[in-house]
């Protein structure tokens, strides 16, 4: 049979915002039948609980202290992703702007990132799954079959994250994903990069489906590669 002994592919999908990232990895995942993780939104969930406990989130010691306390349940169905913080469901609350405000601090603190990664080790388990994020190609799973790195120029990712959240206007929308690539990509701990056998793929030029299909061509590639289960598609 051939689901016997296989081995489960991974697909790492790391870049900055607005990228593309996390529709494209949920609709690969769809399309493949993948599980979908996504790692932004667990460290979405562990900021709003900063918040809700008026922590500090400028100050690192008093994030570190915390960082063990929150129980955050990612599902990883990629038709239905949920999240939830000590049993609350917080899928909207993390994409205020408080959340987006607050949350590359939070995701700077080495507590935090350490707690999360055994966290995303367990989920990723043995594989079938699609994972998005800023290091999971260079830390969280360096090991994974298919690595790609989105980009888009900074006016294509401010005019789909404003059109995400109605009501944002698309040059203060711009401003937020420009400081937080910077926070993201020079802080110590895991910055955003790009892993060095990483596929770069600029989606400026390319629609949704575009970049589905050629994400979903890796796949292939790779499970044929590595002698994993086919994919339908
Ligand atoms: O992807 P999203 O914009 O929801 O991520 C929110 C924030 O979480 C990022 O700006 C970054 O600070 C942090 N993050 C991270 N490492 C990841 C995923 C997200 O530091 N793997």
């Amino acid at each position: 049979m051939e689901g016997r002994n296989r081995v489960g592919v991974v697909v790492a999908m790391d870049g900055p915002s607005g990228s593309g990232k996390s529709s494209t990895a949920r609709a690969v995942a769809s399309r493949l039948g993948l599980r979908y993780l996504d790692t932004g939104a667990m460290y979405r969930a562990m900021t709003w609980w900063m918040l809700e406990h008026a922590v500090d989130v400028e100050d690192p010691a008093a994030v570190a202290a915390h960082a063990d306390q929150p129980l955050i349940i990612s599902g990883t169905d990629a038709a239905a992703p949920t999240i939830t913080v000590d049993g609350t469901d917080v899928a909207g609350p993390i994409r205020g702007p408080e959340v987006t405000a607050a949350v590359s601090a939070v995701s700077a603190v080495p507590e935090i990132r350490e707690r999360l990664l055994v966290e995303q080790h367990d989920i990723i388990g043995s594989g079938d799954i699609v994972v998005e994020g800023r290091d999971i190609g260079t830390v969280v799973a360096p090991d994974a079959a298919v690595k790609v790195f989105l980009t888009a120029d900074p006016q294509a990712r401010a005019v789909r994250r404003a059109a995400e959240q109605s009501g944002s206007d698309v040059e203060a929308t711009q401003r937020d994903l420009v400081r937080r690539d910077r926070f993201d990509s020079g802080r110590a701990t895991s910055p955003l990069a790009m892993a060095a056998d990483a596929r770069h793929i600029d989606t400026t030029p390319y629609t949704l489906e575009e970049v589905v299909s050629q994400v979903v061509a890796l796949v292939h590639q790779a499970t044929q590669r590595i002698g994993a289960a086919r994919f339908d598609s």
